[in-house]
């Protein structure tokens, strides 16, 4: 099992923030290009926030979203393979944890914070993935096919890897014009103020991971 949070603080203390509203972030918010935190609380406000990220993955058109990519620095994605409130399961997986890959597969991938942006990455076919649920219970499963491709991407994301870190040398040549893209766009948001100087961003996540992450 995962070595983090095996009990969990279920409790919302009065120092910790409500985290607002949430909304998906971009490349290259520093939230997607660093590590994210373990949990060690799951308090009400992180309830609050799953629910959020269902909401923006749904808008989305998205079969998976990470906390980092709504910019919260926590170990913790979510799934729903149907893309749809109304079908499929809401999977939420909290602190973690892959194992046992096994075969490999080539299949297109997107991402929700590099829009527009799709390429062959290859991934081992299946995995163990062990994590926790919102309610602090943990669960084990073995993957494959669509879920284990889902699983690795959104663990990527909370290891601070974008898929375009996983192509071939021909093919990130091609990616990194893209993401040159994204960073002028972002640099350009931040210069009409429509985002906040990255500093501010950083400042943010670190008051966020202070709040709910233990010292490790
Ligand atoms: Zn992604």
């Amino acid at each position: 099992m995962p070595r983090y949070g095996k009990t969990f603080d279920m409790t919302s203390p009065v120092e910790s923030s409500d985290l607002g509203r949430l909304e998906l972030v971009e490349f290259p918010h520093p939230a997607l290009l660093r590590r994210a935190r373990p949990l060690v609380r799951i308090d009400d406000a992180i309830h609050d926030a799953v629910e959020q990220m269902f909401d923006i993955m749904y808008q989305a058109g998205g079969i998976g979203l990470a906390a980092n990519q709504v910019g919260l620095p926590y170990r913790m994605f979510i799934v729903n393979l149907e893309a749809r409130p109304d079908a499929g399961e809401e999977l939420v997986f909290i602190n973690p944890a892959t194992s046992r890959p096994r075969g490999n597969a080539v299949q297109e991938e997107g991402c929700l914070s590099l829009p527009g942006l799709r390429m062959d990455v290859r991934r081992p076919e299946r995995i163990v993935v062990t994590a926790w649920s919102l309610e602090g219970e943990p669960f084990e499963a073995d993957l494959d096919g669509m879920l284990a491709r889902v699983v690795q991407h959104e663990f990527d994301h909370l290891e601070g890897r974008l898929f375009t870190d996983r192509l071939p040398d021909a093919a990130a040549i091609e990616a990194r014009r893209s993401l040159d893209t994204f960073r002028e766009v972002f640099t350009g948001r931040q210069a009409r103020g429509e985002l906040p100087p990255t500093a501010d961003l950083v400042a943010r996540l670190d008051r966020l991971e202070a709040e709910r992450c233990g010292n490790a």
